[in-house]
């Protein structure tokens, strides 16, 4: 028996989370023994490079000595206290220095958390009851953000999940992404009570789906004419798309993401993957007064056993502290060689595709689009069964893509030219397999 099925006796599906399934590629998960820098070993020893990156976290690369040895440190310190700590006030000083309107922080183990507190904040907050999103943003599972969810939700061709109740639906109106007359609909039909949008401030969970010039900074005016909060879920593109996340990348105007700056900072912030350096932590940041009416301040309730957790708060304090410019300049400069690369072998074999990037984050979408794919309705228009071929030939050669046309490729400052080019010489043979159908 292999080891998925007798996973499968025991796990539902055989996985701890839907995404890590094949379930839109097809095939039999590859089981993971362990990992290092830019490489994978399944459990018969084979090597992989590796374009997940444990969806995110993985910056550095797996298992970075340095921050290995500060989790090994904290863990035979205890490892978890129930009571304050150090490492806790440390990590979100790193956090405030990177994102100053980040003020405060409390900290939660999964995004999951962070974006159902933010919300659950904002209404408090507000006193409002309900919460737009767009179709296509991924904010972790909790019951009212599973409405048109992307990611491992659309890899499952859901809707949306069963299990919701129609109250609670109600309360999440959903609108097209990058649509700014949809958005004004939303407001104009129930004035005075919604309480947050909540936005992936570049999109990269229906596949990298990058804001249209200015859009940002539309939810910003929208939002604040309307008494309402803006949530940036930087959960994924938090640290990783650069040194103060994508807020940081459009404030600064850098030359891949011209746009119109917000005239202010969205009031909430949401954190995870990166800053957890590979452990469950995640967090909420804004600024003072909105945070401080989090409990035991004031009155909007937030608990957690594990939150700030001793090895976990240590990756994240070692994983920002080695995450310097020359990181991102590193990650970015191997995601545009490769994007290159990509689209090259793509055309040589007449297989027709779109690159879209933002930041460091890319997904290549199968299938004839005129335009750029703006959002969910349109990533939806992709040649699946195209992505499923071009997958399996590039884990047939030894490199894991995220294994769904819903997700972005994760590169590591530890994907140099010698591991890029293992990447590279895979492409072709790919491309072929992508071209039959
Ligand atoms: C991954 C993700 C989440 C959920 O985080 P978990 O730690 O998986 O609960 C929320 N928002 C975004 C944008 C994400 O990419």
């Amino acid at each position: 028996m292999s080891l998925y099925q007798r996973a499968c006796r025991v796990i539902p599906g055989g996985v701890s989370s839907p995404v890590r399934a094949f379930g839109s590629v097809g095939g039999d998960p590859v089981f993971i023994a362990r990992a290092s820098g830019p490489y994978l070993y399944d459990t018969n020893g084979r090597e992989y490079v590796d374009a997940v990156g444990s969806w995110g976290p993985a910056l550095l690369g797996h298992a970075h000595p340095e921050v290995v040895a500060a989790v090994q440190a904290a863990a035979a310190r205890g490892l978890s206290f129930g009571a304050p700590t150090q490492a806790e006030v440390e990590l979100a000083e790193a956090v405030r220095f990177r994102v100053p309107e980040a003020a405060k922080v409390r900290f939660v183990s999964t995004g999951t958390e962070a974006c159902m507190t933010a919300i659950r904040l904002a209404r408090g907050a507000t006193g409002r009851d309900l919460v737009v999103k767009f179709a296509g943003c991924y904010h972790g599972h909790s019951d009212g953000l599973l409405a048109a969810a992307g990611s491992g939700v659309a890899t499952q061709g859901l809707p949306g999940s069963a299990g919701v109740t129609a109250a609670t639906a109600a309360q999440t109106i959903v609108v097209p992404y990058n649509d700014p007359d949809a958005l004004e609909a939303a407001f104009a039909a129930h004035p005075d009570q919604i309480a947050a949008v909540i936005t992936e401030p570049a999109p990269a969970n229906m596949g990298v789906v990058p804001p249209r010039n200015g859009f940002n900074a539309f939810l910003r005016e929208i939002t604040k004419r309307h008494g309402a909060l803006l949530i940036f879920d930087e959960v994924l593109t938090g640290f990783r798309v650069g040194y103060r996340g994508w807020w940081g990348l459009e404030q600064s105007s850098v030359e891949r993401v011209e746009t119109t700056p917000l005239a202010e900072a969205p009031d909430l912030f949401t954190f995870g993957k990166v800053v957890g350096g590979g452990m469950p932590l995640a967090a909420i940041g804004g600024r003072a007064e909105l945070m401080d009416l989090l409990a035991p301040v004031g009155p909007v309730y937030q608990a957690g056993t594990l939150s700030g957790n001793p090895l976990a708060t240590a990756a994240g304090i070692t994983t920002l502290a080695l995450a310097d410019e020359s990181v991102y300049q590193r990650v970015d400069a191997a995601s545009s060689a490769l994007q290159g690369a990509i689209g090259a072998a793509l055309d040589s074999a007449g297989v027709p595709h779109r690159v879209q990037a933002a930041g460091s984050l890319f997904t290549v979408f199968f299938g004839d689009f005129d335009g750029p794919i703006d959002n969910y309705a349109a990533a939806q228009q992709q040649d699946s069964a195209a992505f499923a071929r071009f997958f399996h030939a590039m884990l047939d050669a030894g490199v894991a893509l995220p294994p769904s046309g819903y997700e972005a490729w994760f590169l590591s400052a530890a994907h140099d030219d010698a591991v890029l080019n293992r990447i590279v010489d895979a492409l072709p043979a790919a491309a072929q397999a992508a071209s039959r159908s």
